[in-house]
C-alpha cells in the first residue's frame, strides 16, 4: 500500500503539480507517497506536464484502503474524494480558506493565505532542505503563474512572486512571464470544446450555509473568445441546475488583460449578485470590474450574503 497527494475534483495545474511535487518530497523523505488526481486534466495542466515530461498522475477516486492522503490545495470535504471520511488524512497542504476536512489522528498542516499551493510546497522543500528537481521546478513555477494569473490576481502576494524566481532559475527558464502568457494562450483555446466541457473545465461546488452554489471560472486572454458561445454557455449553466440540486450556479468569463469578468448567473435568489456585489444582474450577466479571484473576490461576499 502506499499514500497519496491528492489535490480536488475538476483538477487544475495546481492540484497536479502540487500533487506531483509533494509526492516526490516526502518520497525523499522516505515516505511512500504518489500522486494522484481525481478527474481529467485540462488542456492548461496537459500543456505544462508535456514541457516538462511528465506522466499523468493516476486517476483514482477512492482512497479509503490506501495509507492515507495528503490532501493539497483544498480543504472543503465536498471538492475532495467521495470517499475522504473513510480516509485516513495524514496532511492538508493549502491556499484556500479553511474548509470543513477533519482527522481523526495527528497531522501536518501547512496552510498559508499565499497565490498557490506550490508556493507552500516550495517553503517546505526548503523547510526540510531538500533540492528541487529541475523538472519538478518548471511544473511548480508554472502552476502559481497560473494560479495568481501572471501576478495580477489580487491573491498573489512577494512570497509567490519570489517563489517564481528561485523555481525559473533552478529550472533554467529567462522568462518565467513570457511562458506564463503561452500558458494563456493554450487556456485560451475553447473552440472546438463541447460547451458543458468548457463549463466544467475549472468548477468547484461550495456549500454555503446549506445552499449547494457551483462556481465556474475561464480564464482567457479577450472576452471576445466567447462572443459566438455566450449564450450557448448560459443555456448549460440553466441546464446544470436544473438537472441537479444547485442553489446557484455561476460561471465567471474572466479576461486576464482587461482584469475583471463577466459572470453568468442562474439563481434561486433574482438578486444574488446585487446582493453580494452590488451589482444587479441584467439578462442572466453581470460585469464586476476588477474581479480575477474565485477564492478571494467572488466566494467570500457570496457565502456572507447567503447566511
Ligand atoms: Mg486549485
Ligand atoms: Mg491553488
Ligand atoms: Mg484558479
Amino acid at each position: 500500500m502506499s499514500a497519496y497527494a491528492v489535490g480536488h475534483k475538476v483538477p487544475d495545474s495546481d492540484s497536479i503539480c502540487s500533487a506531483i511535487a509533494l509526492s516526490y518530497l516526502k518520497t525523499t523523505l522516505g515516505e511512500d507517497v504518489k500522486p494522484a488526481r481525481l478527474g481529467e486534466l485540462s488542456p492548461e495542466t496537459l500543456f505544462i506536464l508535456d514541457k516538462f515530461g511528465f506522466e499523468q498522475p493516476e486517476l483514482k477516486l477512492s482512497f479509503a484502503d490506501t495509507d492515507g492522503i495528503y490532501v493539497v490545495d483544498h480543504s472543503d470535504r465536498i471538492q475532495g474524494p467521495d470517499d475522504i471520511d473513510n480516509t485516513t488524512i495524514l496532511g492538508i497542504i493549502d491556499h484556500h480558506k479553511l474548509g470543513d476536512i477533519t482527522s481523526n489522528a495527528p497531522l501536518e498542516c501547512w496552510i498559508r493565505p499565499v497565490g498557490c499551493t506550490n508556493t507552500i510546497i516550495k517553503m517546505m522543500y526548503d523547510f526540510h532542505n531538500v533540492e528541487i528537481p529541475k523538472n519538478i521546478a518548471g511544473a511548480m513555477m508554472c502552476a502559481i503563474l497560473s494560479d495568481t494569473v501572471i501576478f495580477k490576481s489580487p491573491t498573489c502576494t512577494t512570497a509567490d512572486i519570489k517563489c517564481v524566481e528561485a523555481l525559473a532559475e533552478i529550472a533554467g527558464i529567462d522568462d518565467p512571464q513570457g511562458l506564463g502568457m503561452e500558458m494563456f494562450k493554450v487556456k485560451s483555446a475553447v473552440e472546438g470544446t463541447p460547451i458543458r466541457d468548457l463549463v466544467l473545465r475549472d468548477f468547484k461546488d461550495f456549500d454555503m450555509h446549506g445552499n449547494l452554489v457551483g462556481i465556474g471560472q475561464l480564464e482567457v486572454i479577450d472576452l471576445a473568445i466567447f462572443d459566438d458561445i455566450k449564450a450557448e454557455l448560459a443555456a448549460d449553466i440553466a441546464a446544470l441546475k436544473a438537472e441537479g440540486n444547485r442553489h446557484s450556479v455561476m460561471l465567471l468569463l474572466t479576461d486576464i488583460m482587461k482584469e475583471g469578468s463577466e459572470v453568468l448567473v442562474v439563481s434561486d435568489n433574482d438578486d444574488l449578485t446585487e446582493k453580494a456585489y452590488g451589482k444587479a444582474t441584467t439578462d442572466g450577466k453581470v460585469w464586476l470590474d476588477g474581479v480575477l479571484s474565485r477564492k478571494k473576490q467572488v466566494v467570500p461576499p457570496l457565502q456572507e450574503s447567503l447566511a
